[in-house]
């Protein structure tokens, strides 16, 4: 077993503070990770404050992962020391199930997660980015360019694969009009890749200091989502709006804005429900509202290459790990241009 050292939360209402735990030796299908780039997701702010009720503590938090190979098990062919590779969401699925088999381990009944999730080499629950170093077996690690700075690829683990896979889902292209609801991590990069499929992509936001940033990033229109005249001028009007908002509300707003056989499709997972929308407003359109969970691994993959061919990335600010706190503070103002990444430099390593 190694040493490490990470920042974990101990209580649902706790701040996160340093913590010491230790990572598995390898097994030979085993690639282990000195962690360089962990971005923060509103999802990690859901899980520390125990907003999905699934919480076990202490919590390590991060699945936005990128770091460098500093060891391989002796059946490990694809990677080797000195590799920039990223880490997700995922770290384990059965592999054998119909959504492991269609390359969507995502939907796997035993899908481990990076974090929070059952370890069963422990038997205890796992930790994830937030940390110096991780283990994870070789089919969840994944390769990353050079190319791109690895800090401003780290969210793209999460925030790019989750809004990437809905826009393939839903053959997001050319001639198409697309709506983008909220402009934190995930809108950001729905933006870029609804734009880089040649969309004409509109930015639905509730923040009017964000319009000169969304067209810088590609989107077409701004619309301020508070502004019931602004709404009325886009009525049934777009084919898809991906919704990244981690708040309930009203999505009535949504649904009457699609064109007939449009999808509303749900990525962001408030802690409260949504008020349950008109049906309405579907029957008449044969509308549909949707939702998507990140992406497998062949396609988080697929988004990483593509960025790369692209020069894609976020757009990040980077954060010295004693920061975390303060970090997830602004985060729920929105105030975040546009993902927190912790640089794991900052970390003390534990002494040999
Ligand atoms: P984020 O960076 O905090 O961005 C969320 C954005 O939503 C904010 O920047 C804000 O944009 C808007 N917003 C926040 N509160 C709002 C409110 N009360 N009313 C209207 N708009 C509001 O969060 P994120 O990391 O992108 O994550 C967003 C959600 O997706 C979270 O619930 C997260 O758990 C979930 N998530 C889901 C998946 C999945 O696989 N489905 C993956 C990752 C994350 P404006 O200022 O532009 O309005
Ligand atoms: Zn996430
Ligand atoms: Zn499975």
């Amino acid at each position: 077993m190694q040493k490490t050292n990470g920042y974990a939360a101990h209580t649902h209402d706790s701040p996160l503070v340093p913590f010491s735990f230790e990572r598995r030796d390898l097994i030979p299908t085993d690639v282990r990770i000195e962690i360089l780039f962990c971005g923060i997701c509103h999802s990690d702010i859901h899980q520390v404050r125990n907003e999905w009720g699934n919480s076990v503590f202490p919590m390590v938090p991060g699945h936005e992962i990128v770091g460098r190979v500093t060891e391989v098990g002796s059946e490990v062919t694809a990677f080797k020391p000195g590799d920039t590779v990223g880490v997700g969401c995922m770290v384990d699925s059965c592999r054998v199930c119909p959504d492991c088999q269609d390359n969507l381990e995502q939907f796997c009944d035993n899908a481990v997660f990076t974090y929070n999730s059952l370890d069963k080499y422990t038997g205890g629950s796992n930790y994830g980015g937030y940390s110096g170093q991780i283990v994870v077996n070789r089919d969840f690690v994944l390769h990353v360019s050079d190319k791109l700075d690895p800090a401003a690829v780290a969210p793209l683990l999460c925030a790019g694969i989750t809004t990437y896979s809905p826009l393939k889902q839903w053959k997001v292209g050319k001639g198409d009009k697309v709506g983008i609801v909220g402009l934190g991590g995930l809108g950001h990069m729905g933006i870029k890749f609804a734009h880089a499929f040649g969309a004409h992509v509109v930015l639905f936001t509730t923040t009017p200091g964000k319009t000169e940033d969304a067209k810088r990033l590609g989107a077409d229109e701004v619309v301020i989502s508070k502004d019931p005249d602004e709404m009325q001028r886009h009525l049934a009007s777009f084919d898809f709006i991906l919704n990244t908002v981690a708040a309930p509300h009203n999505l009535d707003n949504y649904t009457a804005l699609l064109k007939r056989d449009g999808t509303l499709c749900l990525v962001g997972l408030p802690d409260q429900p949504h008020p349950s929308p008109s049906i309405g407003n579907l029957i008449f359109k044969r509308r549909s509202i949707a939702g998507s969970l990140i992406g497998g691994l062949k396609e988080t993959q697929e988004m990483l290459d593509f960025c790369a061919e692209h020069a894609i990335t976020s757009d990040i600010e980077i954060i010295p790990i004693q920061q975390v706190n303060e970090a997830y503070e602004r985060m729920l103002k929105s105030d975040v241009k546009y993902r927190f990444v912790i640089d794991l430099a900052s970390l003390e390593r534990p002494v040999e």
